[in-house]
């Protein structure tokens, strides 16, 4: 038995392709295939083309040697089984086996036919590999231009398994990209949370175009965020469906910006209660969302008693702590249905609808009590950091809120004038 191996080289001794032979009867190479193949087999880099002579017809032992060398040499080598014996059958296995090719008599025009066919299907197979190099090429940089952006992007298929994902995604879900791969989220997420997501991309596939969900996620490396899912129904071209496109956006610092500059808009800075222009903004949406006829509303105006002598006493920071005591005391009752907003310096506005305006009168005379009891000051002139409040009943269908804020502040003048610490309904 006997292996040889021919190097193909072309006139600049370049190798372009190796013939291996193998002759299970110790015969030498045909000295056609040395000279004949450097001429034809021009075949492109490391391209090999093997010849294998068989010359003992219906070996399994041939059958066998050809499979082991179509697993070791890969699909660019083009294997040419010699064979002068055996019938149909064993051609056929030889090319089960692997043979890309049968030489079946001897003969310089056979050989040569024989190694055009290699030319051609060596240069087929080149051009396939450099097609899909290319094509790997194309993808990694895809890949990588993904991975370098921060914002986490991915590709799942109709069924929910990721199909490709970036760096940043992979690192979100805190699971390697190849563990993300062919996964659905619920490998990363509690059932019912993926559940959420599962319907969100069933209705974009449903509906196609793109939709934004808002929503937040504790996710292993990063903790709770707030994030803005962009997800995009990725179709086929021929109309069918891929799968849901996803970008990431974590809106976290955005919505506590957000959160800051709508307190910031709403709120007085001092006592953290609502300011005069959200007050205004409330009930204007209540009362044109109410037309049914027995809708009741009430508003008050609350002002902090001999609130000057705190502050000519225990100075202009202890007032501030009072004020913001006061505040915080109110504040308790909001549950109770009252909203209350400070109008400027120690005086507040506050708001009833529905239901609780019929107990307006109960409510505020238990806000009045706790402030006595809990911010109430001995000065100079007296009690002080006790509240006054005038309330007024008010249909919004006959009477304006600031007509019914001027009805509750001739109530409050009242009180004022009636001993303070006192609550006065309008007439
Ligand atoms: P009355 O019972 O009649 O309402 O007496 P009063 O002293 O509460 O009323 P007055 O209008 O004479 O004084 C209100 C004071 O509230 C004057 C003002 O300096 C003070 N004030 C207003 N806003 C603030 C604030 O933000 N902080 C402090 N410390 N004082 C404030
Ligand atoms: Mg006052
Ligand atoms: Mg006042």
């Amino acid at each position: 038995m006997q292996l040889a191996s021919i190097p193909v080289t072309d006139k600049d001794t370049a190798q372009l392709a190796t013939i291996a032979w193998y002759s299970a009867g110790n015969m030498p190479p045909p000295s056609a295939i040395a000279s004949l193949a450097p001429a034809i087999v021009r075949t492109p880099d490391a391209l090999q083309a093997v010849s294998i002579c068989f010359l003992e017809a219906a070996s399994r032992n041939a059958i066998d040697v050809l499979r082991l060398m179509r697993a070791s040499c890969g699909d660019s080598t083009y294997m040419i089984a010699v064979a002068d014996a055996g019938g149909v059958e064993f051609q056929a296995d030889l090319f089960e086996a692997g043979a890309d090719d049968l030489l079946l008599e001897e003969g310089t025009h056979h050989l040569l036919r024989c190694l055009l066919r290699a030319k051609r299907h060596l240069t087929v197979v080149q051009s396939y590999k450099q097609q899909r190099e290319d094509l790997q090429d194309r993808l990694d940089t895809w890949q990588d231009g993904l991975d370098h952006l921060p914002t986490p992007i991915y590709l799942k298929d109709v069924g929910g398994r990721y199909l490709g994902c970036n760096t940043a995604f992979s690192q979100f879900v805190g699971a390697e990209h190849d563990r993300v791969i062919g996964q659905t989220l619920s490998a990363f997420l509690p059932e019912d949370v993926a559940e959420a997501h599962r319907q969100s991309d069933l209705e974009v596939m449903r509906k196609g175009g793109v939709i934004r969900v808002e929503t937040d996620v504790c996710m292993p490396e990063t903790g709770m965020r707030h994030i803005m899912l962009h997800k995009a129904c990725v179709a086929s071209r021929d109309g069918g469906l891929r799968g849901v496109a996803g970008l990431v956006l974590d809106i976290t610092e955005r919505k506590e910006l957000e959160a800051r500059l709508t307190a910031a808009a709403e709120r007085d800075p001092l006592t953290n209660a609502y300011n005069r222009r959200k007050f205004f903004q409330v009930a204007a949406s209540a009362t044109e969302r109410a037309n049914e006829p027995d809708a009741r509303f009430a508003v008050a105006v609350i002002d902090v008693d001999q609130f000057k002598s705190i502050n000519d006493e225990l100075g202009h920071g202890e007032g501030d702590v009072t004020l913001c005591s006061i505040v915080d005391t109110l504040r308790t009752h909001e549950e109770e249905g009252v909203f209350v907003a400070r109008a400027g310096g120690e005086e507040f506005f506050a708001f009833f609808s529905g239901e609780n305006a019929r107990h307006a009168a109960e409510i505020f005379e238990r806000m009045r009590s706790d402030i006595a009891r809990y911010c109430q000051v001995v000065t100079g002139v007296g009690a002080a950091g006790t509240i006054s409040i005038g309330l007024a009943d008010f249909d919004p269908r006959e009477e304006n809120i600031d007509h019914a804020l001027r009805r509750a502040d001739l109530a409050l003048y009242r009180a004022k004038r009636d001993g303070r610490n006192r609550l006065y309904e309008a007439d």
